[in-house]
């Protein structure tokens, strides 16, 4: 946007009031918004920005439509928090028509649930192409904060337990051309950090990174992925070979097996769920199961 002033109109819908919560603490002396030439403004007539939170519900549809028509130019949108990225926690809500993006054109996404005033600050300066130093003390997070997430490709197995542990469904497991990929969305996630207590393999931790806007709501994500295993009867892929690796380490650590059982149990492990339930392997399995029993 360059030079000139930023007249901010606030336009709330279906949420929490969270995130306005958030808006409304930039006003505070320290950020000095003022100096960065930023005002809130009580009518969309009198704003060139319009800071959008919550999602929007069949109430809020038509207002938006109207304060979006009486801004001046140039009519820069942003959406400030989850709900107002993607609906959030409302995403099944029977009245809600969908996120800001699909009524007004959205040039600013900010996720967060709700996103650090700071995260807003460095946004609005990010459309001002103003470059901020960020050393003053408040920049800085507190102790415990919970931010983006960092995977370590070397720990994750694939397992998908942080997605299923996961209550706002911001993780998603996709397997494709002999990979799993696991992504978390920002326009979902709480940061509540269940993922990161679950995983088996401390693969995922939250960090103190909180700066997650973006122009495009589909790049809000943080992904790894990991190589899937072939089945060697049917040659399908089928699991992570780390996780397979992983389940084997804990089988034969738990029950001291003989390295030639060893070897049994990777080849019985090395069979997909469809080829283990065809009668010989059947058979071929419960065997390994008498000889760990016997072994045990
Ligand atoms: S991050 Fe942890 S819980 Fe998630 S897929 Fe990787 S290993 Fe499993
Ligand atoms: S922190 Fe993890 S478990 Fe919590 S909402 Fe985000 S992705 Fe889901």
């Amino acid at each position: 946007m360059g030079e000139g002033k930023i007249s901010i109109y606030r336009f709330m819908s279906a949420g929490c009031n969270g995130c306005d919560v958030q808006i409304l603490e930039c006003l505070v002396p320290r950020y000095r918004l003022e100096a960065l030439g930023v005002e809130i403004v009580s009518t969309p007539e009198e704003a060139n920005v319009l800071a959008i939170t919550g999602g929007i519900n069949v109430k809020g549809l038509k207002e938006l439509k109207n304060a979006y028509e009486r801004l001046r130019p140039p009519r820069i949108v942003i959406a400030v928090g989850n709900c107002a990225v993607t609906k959030g926690i409302f995403s099944d809500g029977y009245p809600m028509v969908g996120p800001p993006d699909q009524i007004v054109p959205v040039n600013l996404y900010i996720p967060g649930c709700p996103p650090r005033p700071q995260a807003i600050i460095s946004a609005i300066a990010k459309i001002l192409g103003i470059e901020l130093e960020e050393r003053e003390d408040y920049w800085y997070t507190p102790e415990g904060f919970r931010g983006k997430h960092e995977f370590d490709g070397e720990k994750c197995i694939g397992c998908g337990a942080c997605a299923q542990i996961c209550s706002s469904e911001a993780i998603e497991v996709h397997d494709k051309d002999g990979k799993r990929i696991i992504r978390v969305n920002y326009g979902r996630c709480t940061f509540c950090a269940f993922c990161q207590d679950e995983c088996p393999t401390e693969a995922i931790r939250l960090t103190e990174e909180y700066h997650l806007s973006t122009v495009d709501r589909e790049d809000a994500y943080v992904e790894n992925e990991v190589k899937m295993l072939r089945c060697r009867v049917c040659g399908s892929y089928y699991a992570p070979q780390r996780q397979v690796d992983w389940a084997i380490k804990k089988v034969v650590e738990g029950a001291d097996i003989r390295d030639e059982l060893v070897g049994e149990l990777r080849r019985a492990a090395e069979v997909c769920p469809d080829c283990r339930m065809k009668i010989d392997n059947i058979r071929r399995a419960k065997r390994i199961l008498v000889q760990l029993s016997l072994r045990t």
